[in-house]
């Protein structure tokens, strides 16, 4: 049940910062637009002494809160801000299922370890829809159960965490490394564990937002499936991964249209050509996505997506079962960016015992180069970390 309601209007930025915090915590709450609901705009002046302030935020104990802070509802919702120590064996940068994972392992071995997660703990697992590759759910399982699942797990082995806050900066001196979040704090660590995952690249487009898991994808492996026997998929994004994204769409729909912006493909000649000569794939050109639009019928799901090309200005829209965004993927290095050696695309590069070129600095997951941005790959990169952790505390210990 939703318990938490926000007054705002779409083109307030504060309302959608304080709703992206509540999501980012995967905490529900209602919406109610000041601008088609009458009776929300009186609400916003009940509480505000008749002015119009928003957002305006209730909560289940009946108080409020107008044009809070990140910092405010962080407070109001209980979120812990600071560490009980300042010392730690470990401290994990991303909580997501590889920090939480390696978490499990050093915290059962009674290494103190800290997990500190910018938005919500679960990471992109955590908002997910439905993950229906992970090994031990036959019936698959939904993102956000497994999510709380790992926390609760790791929670029992006297893990701390910490969310919604982010690690600005890891330093070393050598010997130990002091880690700086965004409230200014600093925790000293032996060793830190770089999990912080990789952002896909958006559209920007209206409507993508609500509709992200809803008709709209970034993966095609994990949720092509769900579009067995569709008439019709697209596919945003004309370079490698687009081709080759789409193509393997096929196997799930009658057809699948690549969209692309530029005036070519950008996706190397051979996939160029499997595309071409598919009878049922093809390419528009030169097309911006406009918007994504919600179905009628009030089920929150993709109904079609508005493209304007970019030759005439013709608005075309398209009703495809599903679109899958591949426009890029960004790794979320900021923490050690001029730091560790990164590949070509911006991920971490390790060894083989997930060590980046600082020495006790670690990266596993999504953020780390030759990754497979899958779940099952996340946990068990998780796992190897914590064990080449847990050799290099040990190799530490006995040093002179
Ligand atoms: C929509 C979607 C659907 C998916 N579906 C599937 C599927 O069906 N099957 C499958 O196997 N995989 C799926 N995946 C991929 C899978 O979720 C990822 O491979 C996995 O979550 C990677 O785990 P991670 O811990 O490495 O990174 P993430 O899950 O990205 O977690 C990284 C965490 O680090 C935090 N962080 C980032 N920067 C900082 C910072 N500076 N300070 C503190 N914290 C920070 C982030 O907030 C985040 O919580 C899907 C991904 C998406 C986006």
């Amino acid at each position: 049940m939703t318990e938490i309601h926000i007054y705002g209007a779409s083109w307030c930025p504060d309302c959608r910062r304080a709703k992206r915090f509540l999501s980012d915590q995967r905490i529900p709450f209602g919406w109610h637009d000041v601008d088609q609901e009458p009776q929300a705009l009186g609400v916003v002046q009940e509480r505000n002494g008749g002015n119009n302030v928003i957002p305006t935020i209730v909560f289940p104990d009946g108080s409020d809160l107008s044009e809070p802070t990140n910092e405010e509802l962080a407070h109001k919702l209980g979120l812990s801000r600071m560490a009980m120590q300042h010392v730690y064996d470990l401290v994990v940068i991303g909580g997501g299922p590889t920090g939480l994972t390696t978490s499990i392992y050093t915290a059962r071995e009674n290494l103190r370890t800290l997990i500190v997660d910018s938005k919500g703990l679960g990471g992109q697992a955590g908002v997910t829809e439905r993950l229906d590759n992970y090994p031990g759910f036959p019936e698959g399982v939904g993102g956000a159960e497994l999510a709380d699942r790992i926390v609760q797990q790791a929670r029992r082995y006297g893990v701390e965490m910490l969310q919604a806050i982010s690690v600005t900066q890891i330093t070393s001196d050598g010997d130990e490394l002091d880690v700086e979040t965004a409230t200014g704090d600093h925790y000293h660590a032996r060793a830190a564990l770089v999990a912080t995952g990789s952002s896909y690249r958006r559209t920007g487009a209206e409507g993508e937002d609500d509709l992200i898991g809803a008709g709209i994808h970034f993966c095609a492996t994990c949720d092509g499936p769900f579009y067995k026997a569709s008439d019709q998929l697209v596919v945003l994004g004309g370079g490698n991964s687009g081709l080759e994204e789409g193509l393997f769409l096929t196997e799930f729909s009658q057809r699948v249209t690549i969209v692309e912006r530029g005036e070519r493909l950008k996706g190397n000649k051979v996939l160029q050509d499997k595309i071409a000569m598919h009878p049922r794939m093809e390419v528009l050109l030169n097309q911006a996505v406009e918007r994504f639009v919600p179905k009628p019928d009030g089920s929150g799901k993709l109904g079609a997506i508005e493209l304007r090309d970019l030759d005439t200005g013709r608005l075309v829209e398209l009703h495809p079962a599903g679109v899958f965004v591949f426009i890029g993927l960004d790794p979320n290095t900021e923490v050690v960016k001029g730091q560790v050696d990164l590949d070509d695309r911006g991920f971490i590069v390790t060894d083989m015992g997930m060590q980046t070129s600082i020495p006790g600095v670690f990266a596993a997951g999504d953020v780390r180069s030759g990754s497979t941005k899958q779940l099952a790959s996340a946990v068990g990169e998780g796992a190897a970390a914590a064990i080449a952790i847990r050799q290099f505390l040990e190799s530490k210990a006995v040093q002179p």
